[in-house]
C-alpha cells in the first residue's frame, strides 16, 4: 500500500455514526447547533480561551479574521514560507502583501526584517507558526505595538503545540486555525478563530453569518458557518487528540534515531511543548532531495516537498520580493510521512531509501 506524506485519522465509527444518527432525530443540521456549540466548548477548555469562532474552513477564517479587524485595504507584512492560502487570502480581500524572508533556524518570519518593512501603509502583520514552531511572538508583539498594527496568525498547523503554558494558537489579535481532513486535529473540512478582544469576537460572529441578526443588519458579512456533521467529527475526534499527538512525537523520534543527523531539521525552541504535526527535512540541494523522491516513489512512498514554491515567487503578484533564505529552503525541504499509525517498519524505509 502506498505511504503519502499524511494519512487522516479516523476514529472508530460507530462513535461519529452515533452522532450522526443524534443529528438525524434532531433535524438541527446548521446554524449553531449542539454539535457546533459542543466543539467551540471543547476547544475554548483545549486552547484555554473565552473566544473561539468555529468556522467553515482555514482559508475563510483568515478572510473574516482581517474584517473583523478593519484590515481591508493597505499591506500586511507576511512570510513567504507557507501554505498558499497564506497569501490568497491577503489577495482575495483586495490587501497587498508584503513579503520578508525568515529565520534560517525554524522558518518563521524573522522580525528584525518586519520593522524594516514597515511603512504608512502597514495595517497589519500575518506570520505563520508553520509546522507548529512558534514564531518570534515577543518580538512581533513589540514591533505591533510600536506602530500600531494588528497581528492576525496563521495558526493552521499550531493546534497542540504549547508555548510559554499557553496554546500556541491563542497569540495575537486573532489567530487562524485550519481542522482539515489532513492536519493533526480535522473535522473533515473546519476552521476556527482564537480571538483576543471580545468587540472583535462580536462582530467576526456577525460577519460569519451574513452580519445580520434577525431582520437587523450591522455590517457586510459572508457565509463562513459550519455544519453539525462537520462537527460531529471534531467532536469524536478531540477525545484522540492526547493519543494522537503521543504517536506522532513516537514516530518523529524513531525518524531521528533512523536518520541520526544526516539531514537538517528545524532548531527546537525552549519554551515550546511541540504539537509534531509534520516532519520537515532539509536536502543539502535540490538534486538531492529529486533524487530521493524518484528512489521513494519505487518503494510506493511519496513525501511532499512542503513548502514549493516560496510565495513571493507567485506568479500572480504584482510586486517582485527576494527572500533569499526561503527561496534556498523551499528549493530543497521535504515532509516525510507523518500520520497516526505510521510504523517503525514503514519509517526504516523511508530512512534506508533516502539518498543524501
Ligand atoms: C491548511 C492551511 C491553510 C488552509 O486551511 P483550509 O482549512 O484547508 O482552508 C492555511 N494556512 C496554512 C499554513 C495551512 O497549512
Amino acid at each position: 500500500m502506498a505511504i503519502y506524506v499524511t494519512r487522516p485519522f479516523l476514529p472508530p465509527k460507530e462513535e461519529y455514526l452515533k452522532r450522526v444518527s443524534e443529528v438525524f432525530d434532531r433535524e438541527v443540521l446548521t446554524n449553531q447547533g449542539p454539535e457546533v456549540q459542543e466543539l467551540e466548548a471543547h476547544m475554548k477548555k483545549y486552547l484555554g480561551t473565552e473566544n473561539f469562532q468555529y468556522v467553515a474552513n482555514g482559508t475563510v477564517a483568515i478572510q473574516i479574521a482581517l474584517r473583523a479587524l478593519d484590515v481591508t485595504e493597505g499591506e500586511i507584512i507576511t512570510t513567504p514560507f507557507s501554505y498558499v492560502a497564506t497569501t490568497s487570502t491577503i489577495l482575495w480581500e483586495r490587501c497587498t502583501p508584503v513579503f520578508v524572508d525568515i529565520e534560517p533556524g525554524n522558518f518563521t518570519i524573522d522580525p528584525a526584517k518586519i520593522a524594516a518593512a514597515i511603512t504608512p501603509r502597514t495595517k497589519a502583520i500575518m506570520p505563520v507558526h508553520v509546522f507548529g514552531y512558534a514564531c518570534n511572538i515577543e518580538a512581533i508583539q513589540e514591533i505591533a505595538d510600536r506602530h500600531g498594527l494588528k497581528v492576525i496568525y496563521d495558526a493552521a498547523h499550531s493546534f497542540g503545540s504549547v508555548y510559554k503554558g499557553k496554546a500556541l494558537s491563542t497569540y495575537g489579535d486573532i489567530a487562524t486555525l485550519s481542522f482539515h481532513a489532513t492536519k493533526l486535529f480535522h473535522t473533515l473540512e473546519g476552521g476556527g478563530c482564537v480571538i483576543r478582544d471580545n468587540d472583535v469576537a462580536a462582530k467576526l460572529d456577525l460577519v460569519k453569518r451574513f452580519g445580520h441578526v434577525g431582520d437587523e443588519h450591522f455590517t457586510l458579512g459572508i457565509n463562513a458557518k459550519q455544519d453539525e456533521l462537520n462537527a460531529a467529527m471534531g467532536n469524536v475526534n478531540i477525545k484522540y487528540i492526547d493519543a494522537i499527538i503521543a504517536d506522532r512525537k513516537r514516530s518523529s523520534e524513531r525518524y531521528d534515531a533512523c536518520l541520526n543527523g544526516r539531514l537538517q531539521r528545524p532548531l527546537p525552541q525552549a519554551d515550546l511543548a511541540y504539537n509534531y504535526a509534520y516532519y520537515p527535512v532539509v536536502f543539502p540541494d535540490e538534486k538531492a532531495l529529486l533524487a530521493t523522491f524518484a528512489q521513494l516513489a519505487k518503494h510506493d512512498i511519496f513525501p511532499r516537498r512542503y513548502f514549493y514554491p516560496s510565495l513571493n515567487t507567485l506568479p500572480y503578484l504584482s510586486e517582485r520580493y527576494d527572500c533569499p533564505v526561503s527561496q534556498d529552503i523551499c528549493s530543497r525541504i521535504a515532509c516525510l510521512p507523518l500520520f497516526y499509525g505510521l510504523t517503525d517498519e514503514q519509517i526504516e524505509v523511508v530512512c534506508k531509501n533516502i539518498l543524501a
